[in-house]
């Protein structure tokens, strides 16, 4: 069954068992471990919560191919130095005063946690709480300096030339000559950014350094000093770091953005200098704000999760994740509604399917991983979309649950199986009614063409006994054809008079949601308000 399985989770979990066959699964019972990367000198975001997830979704596929245990550890980078001060964060002064300092030396600007990467690891935590990843944080300072990294530091100090010989060619640095692998922290002043390694002595793991590097207009002491190179008073330069960290922990599986796709070929040279074997892994595509640029945790434009959950679900941003992971894709408003929807039709798809094969293959098996792990029934039964409640709330113009609930119900009497998920579509909907929708509606009472369409419309829904939606379109369609207007116009000019907008949902299926009688009202309600003057038409 397994090679019938084709989602990308899978492909990505057969290059991991290709990976433990290389190295010949020396690891014996060691789980096999898998790796996500946070830089705190920001917030966690959209990129961050991406990365997580989409790693987790390849360990569940790889659980679903292999008897192995795995692990999930993210790791935060909170020993890298302060490069510039972020925007949007309080006290730039104290900041700006630590600039080149490690993140974890730096006082949190926000005055809650120990340090600057205190407050990030602690907001880190709670955001993959939040979503209910089972991961184990792991703090680069931590591994610093308590000693785990020697082993690989005092490795890269005996391996020193070769390590430098693969970097040193990649430098436009006129100074590139004496680039090292290592960056101590300045005994005196603290800060890593501005010091220089001087001389290596790998027969007693020690090195020189010089704190003289002016670092963003920062002036160094000038301290001198030789160091160990061990239990963090010197750490490396980052692409180095990420190499020593797959040495040194056995990472076995790493995602990673596309614009670091040169750096991993680089410390994938690095590990296997070391002794190691570098993870298997994939780039992806950023993602793009409305403009195209890539978000940025320092600029913070974009569309950012807050956002997103407040107008769409949890499940249709995995679901937003989850498809073409090869692709850029910008973020914006409009793509919560399409996306929602097209979650729900997996789920249906998902519920409705007897085919294992094709449930493990779906992405809904890892977007619902918890619930389905716990028995949970996932399935969505009922037809109605997220458009649809959007046209509904949009026509109802409420911002009560209830009477969206009541007119659900009229619609399907069976909505009740499906009211969690129901619950939470109309809230947002509501919210995204009051935010976006009801700021740019212009109703419009069509012309006097379009307005005889409307008179036969409206006496065919004067008389008419039943609630079906397929005759209410054609009847809706047919007033239009039978006057010679354009269906184009008919249908614009039926949507900007009873929605306030341009498009809009299968007017048959919206009569039958909303209700024949008050179809009419709405429609002489309109007429009157027309003539009243309180409608441009
Ligand atoms: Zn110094």
């Amino acid at each position: 069954m397994s090679e019938e399985l084709t989602a990308w989770p899978y492909q990505e979990a057969r290059e991991i068992l290709e990976h433990l066959d290389r190295i010949d699964s020396e690891k014996g019972d060691k789980p096999v471990l898998f790796e996500t990367g946070f830089g705190p000198s920001g917030l966690p975001h959209i990129g961050t919560f991406s990365e997580v997830a989409r790693t987790a979704w390849v360990q569940r596929a790889f659980s679903k191919l292999s008897d192995r245990p795995t692990r999930l550890v993210a790791f935060s980078d909170d020993m890298d130095g302060l490069r510039k001060v972020p925007q949007n964060m309080p006290n730039p002064d104290m900041l700006a005063k630590h600039l080149g300092k490690p993140l974890c030396d730096i006082p949190d600007p926000y005055g809650e946690e120990e340090s600057f990467s205190g407050y990030m690891n602690a907001k880190l935590r709670s955001f993959l709480d939040s979503f209910e990843f089972d991961y184990e944080f792991v703090s680069s300072q931590e591994q610093y300096r308590s000693g785990v990294f020697n082993k690989g530091l005092l490795r890269i100090l005996e391996c020193y030339d070769e390590v430098r010989n693969v970097i040193i060619p990649t430098l436009r640095n006129p100074n590139r000559d004496e680039w090292s692998p290592f960056f101590a922290v300045c005994e005196n002043c603290g800060k890593v950014n501005n010091t220089r390694v001087t001389d290596v002595h790998p027969e007693d793991g020690t090195l020189s350094y010089v704190c003289d590097q002016s670092f963003r207009g920062a002036d160094a002491c000038g301290h001198e000093s030789t160091v160990a190179v061990t239990d963090g008073n010197v750490k490396v330069g980052w692409k180095v770091d990420w190499a020593m960290r797959w040495y040194v922990l056995g990472v076995d599986y790493e995602m990673y953005g596309k614009d670091l796709i040169d750096s991993a070929e680089l410390s994938s040279e690095i590990v296997k200098i070391l002794g190691g074997e570098p993870p298997a892994g994939m780039f992806y595509e950023h993602f793009l704000d409305e403009n195209g640029a890539k978000i940025s945790k320092s600029k913070g434009t974009g569309l950012t999760i807050d956002e997103w959950l407040q107008y769409g679900t949890l499940e249709s941003l995995a679901w937003y994740i989850y498809r073409k992971r090869g692709k850029a894709k910008r973020l914006f408003f409009e793509t919560i509604p399409r996306s929602t929807d097209q979650y729900l039709e997996a789920l249906t798809k998902f519920g409705r399917s007897e085919d294992e094969t094709e449930k493990l293959d779906s992405p809904v098996q890892f977007i619902e991983a918890d619930r389905i792990d716990a028995g949970e029934d996932v399935s969505y039964q009922c037809e109605i979309s997220y458009s649809m409640i959007l046209n509904l709330v949009n026509v109802l113009n409420t911002d009560d649950r209830e009477i969206v609930w009541d007119y659900l119900r009229r619609y399907d009497e069976s909505v009740d199986n499906d009211a969690r998920i129901l619950n939470d579509l109309i809230d947002r909907a509501l919210r995204y009614y009051r935010d976006f929708v009801l700021p740019t509606k212009e109703f419009e009472l069509p012309d006097e063409e379009v307005m005889v369409g409307v008179r036969q419309l409206r006496e065919f829904l004067a008389s008419y006994q039943g609630n079906d939606p397929e005759q209410l379109q054609s009847a809706t369609y047919q007033a239009g054809k039978d006057n010679g207007i354009k269906l184009g116009k008919w249908f614009k000019s039926m949507y900007r008079m009873l929605l306030g907008q341009d498009q809009g949902p299968r007017l048959g299926t919206f009569i039958h949601l909303y209700g024949v009688s008050e179809t009419l009202a709405l429609i002489d309600e309109r007429i009157a308000q027309a003539e009243s003057g309180e409608l441009d038409g």
